[in-house]
C-alpha cells in the first residue's frame, strides 16, 4: 500500500490482483467501515462477491451512521454528518456508488450537485440570553497569547504530545476565546480530551479555518446518512451478491504467531447464545471494526430517560479477546474505560404542529420548510449549562417525514449538570424534559413551555456512554496500525486503528481505514489519495493566520522589541520578491 495524489492515479484503475478469486473476506460489523472495505473488496480488488461475508451484532448495517424511523418512538438520529470536500477516499468511494434519488449518477454527484446549489452557511452561529444572537460576528476572539498557543502546537512532534490533555498545552486566553467555543460545541472536543488529536484535527483542517465561524466550510447530505449513505452501499453491494449475516456477535480471531508472522486462524461467534466457529487460511482475509464510538448507546422516549450503559460491550470485548494475543494489536482499556470521560448525549426531537416552528426561524432566519439550508450546521447555546447545541438539516431529514414536521437534532456536551430551567442533569432528564430546556434556549415564554414540550414535540433521548472514547489521551501502539507488523490475513478499521495524519470522529476515517486494509492485504497496487495536504501548503497557512487573527495583520502586532526589530530585517530582506507578494495577497503584511 502507497499513498499518492493528483488525478493521474485517481482516475486510473487497478489491474486484478493475483489470485484474488482464491480468496474470501469476513468483515466483523456492517458499520460504515466494513461496508466500504467491501466496496473496495468488490471494486478495487475484483473480489466476487458472494466470497464477502459481512458479521454484524445488531440486526440492521449502517453502526453509527444512522437515521432511523421507529414506528413506535418516532425519527431517531444519533447525530449528524459534518462532511468537507477533501474527504479524499470517502469520495474516491462514492464517485462509484449509484445515488438512489437520481437515476444515472453517482451518491458523489448527488452530494456535489446538491451543495453547489444549496451551499452551507449559518445566519447564526451561537446564541445567549434565550434566543439572542451571541454576536460571534465570525470572530475568533484569540489574544496574542492563545494564537501563539495554536502555533506551537501545530508545530509539535506527535511524540511530544503522547499522553497530553488539551488543558496541558493551552492556558486560559484561549478557554476564553471563540475559537474554542466554535472549536469544541463543532467538534465535541472536551478539555480533558487528547492535545495530540486536537494538533491532528488542527492541521487536517488548517483549510478551513475561514469557514468555521459560518459553517461555510461544511456540507451535508440531502437526508439523514443512513439513507443517503448507507442505503445506497448496501443496494450496491446486494447487487454483487455480498453475503450480510445479522445477530451475530464475534468474540474472537484466534491467531497463529510464529516468529513476526501472525496468522488469524479462527473466528469464534455467538448467535441466539450459541458459540460458533469460521475456521480461516491465509486466503481469508479479515477485517475488523475494533472499537464503536456508538456502543452501548441507549435510547429514551417522551416519557423516559435514555439509560447510561457504562458496561463494556462486544466491540471492546473482541478487542480485548484480540489484544491479549499480542502487543502490536492495542490496547483497547486507554479508551473504554472512562464513561464519565468519553459520554455525551443527543436528543431528536420532532414538531408535530405550527408553534414551535416560528421560535425556530427568528434564529436560523430562514424558512425552516423550504428544503434548503436551514440552520447551517449546530447553533451553539453559550450560556447553556448542559452546554446545548442543536441544529436542524435541510427538511425533510427524513424521505419519509411528514411535510408539516421538522427533526431537530439537540446534543449537550455536559451532562453530568443541572440544566438552566429544568434543573436536572441531562443524563437524568426524559425527552420531554429535554425538550423544555431546549425551547427556553430558543426563547419560548416561561409559561408556554411545559405545554408546548408536551404536546407539540416528541423528543427521543439517546445516550452514549463511549461517544468520544477516542479523543481519550494516547500514546504511541495503544491504537493498531490498521494492518499490524507481520499480519498477512488480518486488518483492524475504523476509528481505533492507527493511520497517519488523518482523524477520528469522521466518516472519511473508517473509509480511509477499510480502503488501506482492503489495498494492503489484497496487495491492490494503484495509490489510496492521501491526507489533503493543505498544512504543507504556505498559501492555506498565510491565510488561516490572517484569517485566525480576525484579519489584523502581523505588523499590528504589538511584539517584543527585539521581535520588532526581527521582523523590520526580515521585512527588508524579502522586498520585492515574490515572498512579499504572498504576504500581501494573504493580508500578513
Ligand atoms: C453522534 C455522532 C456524530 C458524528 N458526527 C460526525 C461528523 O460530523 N462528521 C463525520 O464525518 N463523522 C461523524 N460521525 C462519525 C461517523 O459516523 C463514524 O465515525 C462512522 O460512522 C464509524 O463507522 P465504523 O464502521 O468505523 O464504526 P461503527 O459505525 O461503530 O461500526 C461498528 C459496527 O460493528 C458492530 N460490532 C461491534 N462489535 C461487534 C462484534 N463483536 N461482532 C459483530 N459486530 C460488532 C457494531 O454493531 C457496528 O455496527 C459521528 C458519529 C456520531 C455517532
Amino acid at each position: 500500500m502507497y499513498y499518492s495524489n493528483g488525478n493521474y492515479e485517481a482516475f486510473a484503475r487497478p489491474e486484478k490482483p493475483v489470485d484474488v478469486d482464491k480468496k474470501s473476506a469476513y468483515l466483523v460489523g456492517a458499520g460504515l467501515g466494513s461496508l466500504a472495505a467491501a466496496c473496495f473488496l468488490v471494486r478495487d480488488g475484483q473480489m466476487k462477491g458472494e466470497r464477502v461475508h459481512i458479521l454484524e451484532e445488531l440486526s440492521l448495517p449502517g453502526g453509527a451512521c444512522d437515521g432511523i424511523h421507529d414506528s413506535d418512538k418516532g425519527f431517531i438520529i444519533r447525530g449528524g454528518r459534518e462532511m468537507e470536500d477533501h474527504f479524499e477516499c470517502l469520495w474516491d468511494l462514492f464517485r462509484s456508488i449509484p445515488s438512489l434519488e437520481i437515476e444515472g449518477v453517482s451518491v458523489l454527484d448527488e452530494f456535489y450537485w446538491l451543495n453547489k446549489k444549496d451551499p452551507n452557511f449559518s445566519l447564526m452561529r451561537a446564541t445567549v440570553n434565550r434566543g439572542e444572537d451571541a454576536h460571534t460576528d465570525g470572530k475568533f476572539a484569540l489574544s496574542e497569547k492563545a494564537s501563539l498557543e495554536i502555533v506551537k502546537l501545530f508545530f509539535t512532534r506527535n511524540e511530544d504530545l503522547y499522553d497530553k490533555k488539551i488543558t496541558d498545552v493551552f492556558t486560559e486566553d484561549f478557554f476564553a476565546s471563540n475559537f474554542w467555543l466554535y472549536w469544541r460545541t463543532m467538534f465535541a472536543f472536551e478539555d480533558w480530551h487528547s492535545a495530540l488529536e486536537m494538533k491532528l484535527y488542527i492541521q487536517r483542517f488548517i483549510h478551513h479555518i475561514g469557514g468555521l465561524p459560518d459553517f461555510s466550510a461544511l456540507k451535508f447530505t440531502k437526508y439523514n446518512q443512513y439513507e443517503s449513505l448507507i442505503l445506497p452501499m448496501m443496494k450496491y453491494l446486494q447487487s454483487h451478491g455480498v453475503h450480510f449475516q445479522y445477530d451475530m456477535t464475534v468474540t474472537n480471531v484466534v491467531f497463529d504467531i510464529q516468529g513476526n508472522k501472525k496468522v488469524a486462524k479462527q473466528m469464534v461467534c455467538r448467535r441466539a447464545g450459541k458459540e460458533e466457529y469460521i475456521d480461516l487460511t491465509e486466503d481469508d482475509l479479515v477485517f475488523v471494526t475494533n472499537g464503536s464510538c456508538t456502543e452501548n448507546s441507549a435510547l429514551g422516549d417522551h416519557h423516559r430517560a435514555a439509560e447510561f450503559n457504562r458496561s463494556t460491550g462486544g466491540c471492546w470485548e473482541l478487542w480485548r479477546n484480540i489484544a491479549k494475543q499480542d502487543p502490536s494489536f492495542g490496547r483497547p482499556d486507554k479508551f473504554c474505560t472512562n464513561t464519565e470521560a468519553t459520554n455525551w448525549e443527543s436528543a431528536t426531537v420532532t414538531t408535530l404542529d405550527d408553534r414551535i416552528p416560528p421560535y425556530i426561524e427568528k434564529i436560523c432566519k430562514r424558512d425552516p420548510f423550504s428544503g434548503k439550508v436551514v440552520t447551517g450546521g449546530i447553533v451553539s447555546v453559550k450560556d447553556s449549562k448542559w452546554l446545548m447545541s442543536y441544529t436542524l438539516n435541510r427538511q425533510p431529514h427524513f424521505k419519509e417525514q411528514p411535510k408539516d414536521q421538522l427533526v431537530v437534532w439537540v446534543y449537550g456536551l455536559f451532562t453530568d449538570v443541572p440544566g438552566d430551567y429544568v434543573k436536572k442533569p441531562m443524563r437524568e432528564c426524559t425527552g420531554e424534559e429535554i425538550t423544555m430546556e431546549w425551547l427556553y434556549h430558543l426563547g419560548v415564554p416561561e409559561h408556554e413551555i411545559a405545554d408546548m414540550a408536551a404536546n407539540s414535540a416528541r423528543c427521543i433521548p439517546t445516550m452514549m456512554p463511549y461517544i468520544t472514547s477516542f479523543f481519550m489521551p494516547r500514546t504511541a501502539g495503544d491504537r493498531p496500525k490498521v494492518v499490524p507488523d507481520g499480519c498477512v490475513n488480518f486488518a483492524f478499521i475504523g476509528q481505533f486503528a492507527d493511520t497517519v495524519r488523518d482523524t477520528v470522529f469522521t466518516t472519511e476515517y473508517s473509509v480511509r481505514t477499510a480502503m488501506e486494509a482492503v489495498y494492503t492485504l489484497l496487495n491492490v497496487d494503484r495509490g489510496v489519495p492521501e491526507v489533503f495536504g493543505s498544512c504543507y501548503d504556505v498559501r492555506v497557512l498565510l491565510d488561516s493566520t490572517s484569517k485566525m487573527m480576525d484579519g489584523k495583520k502581523l505588523t499590528d502586532l504589538k511584539l517584543p522589541l527585539i521581535m520588532n526589530l526581527i521582523e523590520k530585517q526580515a521585512l527588508k530582506k524579502v522586498s520585492g520578491t515574490v515572498i512579499e507578494d504572498l504576504l500581501k495577497r494573504y493580508n500578513i503584511i
